[in-house]
């Protein structure tokens, strides 16, 4: 079995590259450079460094023992909630700002729903000096206000999307309009491991510093560079595919990824893709979305507004496809309980998001021996309110 994205940007039958003729410079560019840059040493030692310095990597592996007691095996804990901005996403807009700089870019375009890809976009934006816009449906500006001042402050302007259910799929097409229209000297940073190639293979690569760390301190930690399993919540995809990167042909480790499954798989009010999804075309790749029968996107619903997708990676599709990824899912009322319980027993308030993939804790058995990493994707600090309305309402 083969892991790899082929050279047409496939992983198996998922992945491509589905574009409108008029975008098809920007991402010929883009496809024909992206391994060249990343791999020059100019790029490399840039990039980490900024990791290093800027970011705060290596991020700790974390032995959770209260949480290991608990579930009765051995759980380490990612803590990508660490680093700046609160979660992994700034690995990936780091990696793609150094490479907008090195094909010469000068102006930044990005896509939010929840507004974290918008931050972290801001933030390396501010960082280098470059213009930054952010489209955002007008319904998430309302929703997500403090992100939105977090990129106003940043310097980054932001720019709502009227359109259809002004949400993220309305902010993707303005962005998609933006770039036709600025092809010279615009990227367009996409936050996770979804859109044509080559933006899967090259998120995916951002973001698989993650793996490469777990390699080294596991071996220090465990003995073995391996762990049994590695647990990640999956939107688009992103922190899981890094998480999973340097172990996906290590057959003996188990890669399980966490949906959102939001009030219920059968409630129509659900964001489990992999259940719920068909094979179908997104954002520029073929993969599992939800669609009607005529192919009309339906809405996702999860109370993770990170989770919150109507796709996944193709690179995800095609793990679950060919049974090396195990899904699981999660509704809102598991994940917010597991939220609980981490800030109770481990003193750590997760991520909306990731509270999902510690729920999944409940749902998997483990052998006392085993080693298990779950990747703690980001800080809870931006859910804050949902946590106190929905867990602490009289306290
Ligand atoms: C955005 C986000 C996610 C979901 O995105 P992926 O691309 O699937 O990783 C998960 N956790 C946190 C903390 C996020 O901010």
């Amino acid at each position: 079995m083969n892991f790899e994205v082929d050279n047409r940007g496939f992983y198996g039958e998922f992945g491509g590259a589905f574009i409108p003729e008029m975008l098809h410079a920007n991402i010929e560019e883009l496809r024909s450079q992206y391994l060249l840059i990343m791999e020059s040493a100019d790029f490399k030692s840039k990039f980490q460094a900024l990791l290093r310095d800027y970011v705060g990597r290596p991020s700790p592996l974390y032995l959770a023992e209260r949480l290991s007691e608990h579930y009765r095996t051995n759980i380490y804990l990612k803590r990508e909630d660490l680093n700046h901005t609160g979660a992994h996403k700034i690995n990936n807009t780091i990696g793609q700002i150094l490479l907008a700089q090195a094909l010469g870019k000068t102006r930044i375009i990005a896509e939010t729903g929840a507004g974290q890809h918008g931050v972290a976009t801001a933030t390396v934006c501010a960082l280098m000096g470059l213009e930054c816009i952010v489209y955002m449906g007008a319904i998430d500006i309302e929703r997500q206000a403090p992100n939105v001042a977090r990129m106003k402050m940043l310097g980054a302007k932001v720019v709502p999307a009227h359109s259809g259910s002004k949400t993220l799929k309305d902010a993707t097409n303005e962005a998609i309009r933006d770039w036709i229209g600025n092809p010279v000297e615009t990227h367009y940073i996409i936050g996770s491991v979804v859109g044509p190639h080559p933006y899967p293979d090259m998120v995916a690569r951002f973001q698989s510093v993650i793996s490469l760390e777990m390699t080294s301190q596991l071996m220090e930690k465990t003995g073995s560079s391996n762990p049994n399993a590695i647990v990640a919540c999956v939107g688009g995809g992103s922190n899981a595919a890094g998480a999973f990167y340097h172990y996906l042909d290590a057959t003996d480790v188990r890669l399980i990824a966490v949906e959102a499954a939001g009030r219920g798989i059968d409630t129509g009010e659900s964001a489990a893709t992999s259940v719920l999804g068909s094979k179908g075309i997104i954002h520029g790749s073929r993969t599992l979305l939800m669609q009607t029968e005529d192919g009309q996107i339906i809405e996702p619903y999860s109370i993770s507004a990170g989770l919150d997708y109507p796709g996944i990676g193709p690179l995800h599709a095609h793990l679950i496809e060919t049974k090396r990824a195990e899904a699981i899912h999660i509704t809102d009322q598991e994940a917010l309980q597991s939220a609980l319980q981490v800030a109770r027993m481990e003193g750590i308030i997760p991520a909306l998001e990731t509270a999902h993939a510690f729920a999944a804790l409940n749902k998997v058995k483990f052998k006392a021996s085993d080693n298990v990493v779950v990747c703690l994707s980001g800080r809870g600090d931006k859910d804050l309110n949902t946590y106190i309305k929905k867990l602490l309402p009289n306290e």
